[in-house]
């Protein structure tokens, strides 16, 4: 499970975030390249546009199921929405 404690710093604000535990598999930018991509420095990847559509959020939810490492929060704000 994700952990909002470790999330990047340069995640975009909001709820959806990737923690310290990325292994940068490309995973989530592959499923939903509009909300993730590999940082700046290239050492993670993470959320850079927090979803705002049902559509958006179907495919952060896809990513974060995908992740091979749980790395992808969906609740880093405690304003998880409901569908
Ligand atoms: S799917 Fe998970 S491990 Fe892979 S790049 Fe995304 S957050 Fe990192």
């Amino acid at each position: 499970m994700a952990d909002p404690a470790a999330r990047w710093h340069d995640n975009v604000p909001g709820p959806v975030y990737i923690d310290d535990s990325c292994i940068i598999c490309s995973m989530c930018a592959d499923l939903a390249p509009e909300h993730f991509r590999m940082s700046d420095d290239e050492d993670h990847d993470i959320c850079y546009r927090q979803p705002t559509t049902p559509e958006g959020w179907a495919a952060v939810r896809e990513a974060a199921d995908a992740c091979p490492t749980e790395s992808i929060g969906l609740d880093g704000q405690g304003t998880r929405p409901t569908r």
